[in-house]
C-alpha cells in the first residue's frame, strides 16, 4: 500500500522568505501523525501545502498515492480538513453548513442527508441541527467543523491545532474522537504545541523548527535518542538539565555529587527533549 502522505525535499518561501525548508517525511495509513513546533516553525504552512491550499515552492508531495500538483482534485476528495480559524460559517445553520459542504462535494440525496445526520449525531450536535453557528460554542464550533470535514468520507484528516483554545473537558472529548477516528481506519495528520497532545494521540511526532524536520519518532525512540533520565539542577534563578541514558544513570550522577543541593532525578519527557531540541519554551 502506498504512504498516505509522502513529501520528499518541499521548500515554501513567500517573497523569497524560507518558510519550509528541505522537509521530507512519510505517513503511513492508519497513523496518528503529529507535528510538533514553536509558533513560525512551519506547521501551518506544511498542512496548507498538504490541502492544496498552498503550493509548493520546489519538491515532491504525495497524498493518498496522488501527486498533490497534478492530480490536486483526486487528493481533495480523499482528505479531510479542520483548520485553526473557525471556517464555518456564522450566519448558516448547523445543517445548512453541512448541507453546503455536502452539495459542494456532490454527495447525492438520500446518502447526503444520511451522512449529515449520521456525523451530527457522532459528534453529539444533532439537537443543535437548526441552530444558527453563531450561536455554539467554541468547542461546538470545532466539532461541527469536524463533522463537515468527514462528511464525504475522505481516508486522511488533517487538523491544524485541534484543540486550542478550548477548556480540558471538550479538549478530552475531541481527543477521544480522534482516537476513535484512528480506529475506524483513518490516518491523521495534527499539528500542535501541546505535548500531552502529543503524548495522548500520537503514534510518531515530527518535532519542526525554523520549516525543518529537527527529529522524528515515536515518543520512545525520542526519549532513548536524547535520553530516558534527565537531572535537573538549579543555578540560581534558572534550572539546567543535564539528559541521561537512563533514569537510574541519572540519580548515579546526583549520588557522586559532593554537593547535591537544588539536584533533581527524574524520567525525560516529551516537553524536555523538545525544549532541548528547540532552546525555547512553549506558550
Ligand atoms: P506555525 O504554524 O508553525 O506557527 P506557520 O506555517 O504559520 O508556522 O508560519 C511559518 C512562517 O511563515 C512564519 O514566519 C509566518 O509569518 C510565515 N508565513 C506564513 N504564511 C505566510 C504568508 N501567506 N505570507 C508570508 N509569510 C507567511
Amino acid at each position: 500500500m502506498s504512504a498516505a502522505v509522502s513529501l520528499q525535499n518541499v521548500y515554501k518561501s513567500y517573497n523569497n522568505i524560507s518558510v519550509v525548508n528541505d522537509l521530507s517525511f512519510t505517513i503511513q495509513p492508519g497513523e496518528i501523525f503529529g507535528l510538533l513546533g514553536p509558533n513560525g516553525a512551519g506547521k501551518s504552512t506544511t498542512i496548507r501545502m498538504l490541502t492544496t491550499l498552498t503550493k509548493p515552492t520546489q519538491g515532491q508531495v504525495e497524498v493518498a498515492g496522488f501527486d498533490l500538483l497534478r492530480q490536486s482534485i483526486l487528493v481533495k476528495q480523499y482528505i479531510g480538513v479542520v483548520l485553526q480559524q473557525t471556517s464555518v460559517d456564522n450566519d448558516l445553520s448547523v445543517w445548512e453548513n453541512m448541507e453546503l459542504h455536502g452539495r459542494l462535494h456532490h454527495i447525492p440525496n438520500p446518502q447526503r442527508q444520511q451522512r449529515i445526520g449520521q456525523w451530527l449525531k457522532y459528534v453529539e450536535l444533532a439537537d443543535r441541527r437548526d441552530s444558527l453557528v453563531k450561536t455554539l460554542s467554541g468547542g461546538m464550533k470545532r466539532r461541527l467543523q469536524i463533522a463537515r470535514a468527514l462528511l464525504h468520507q475522505p481516508q486522511i484528516l488533517f487538523l491544524d491545532e485541534p484543540t486550542v483554545g478550548l477548556d480540558p473537558q471538550t479538549r478530552r472529548r475531541l481527543w477521544e474522537i480522534i482516537l476513535d477516528l484512528n480506529k475506524q481506519g483513518m490516518t491523521i495528520l495534527l499539528t500542535t504545541h501541546y505535548m500531552e497532545e502529543v503524548e495522548y494521540l500520537c503514534n510518531r511526532i515530527g518535532i519542526m523548527d525554523g520549516g525543518k524536520l529537527i527529529s522524528l519518532g515515536t515518543l520512545s525512540q525520542l526519549r532513548s535518542q536524547y535520553g530516558e533520565g534527565l537531572v535537573m539542577k538549579q543555578v540560581e534563578e534558572r534550572w539546567e538539565y543535564l539528559f541521561f541514558p537512563t533514569l537510574e544513570d541519572a540519580n548515579t550522577f546526583i549520588n557522586q555529587q559532593p554537593n547535591k543541593t537544588g539536584m533533581m532525578a527524574r524520567s525525560s519527557n516529551l516537553e524536555d527533549i523538545f525544549v532541548e531540541l528547540t532552546g525555547r519554551r512553549l506558550d
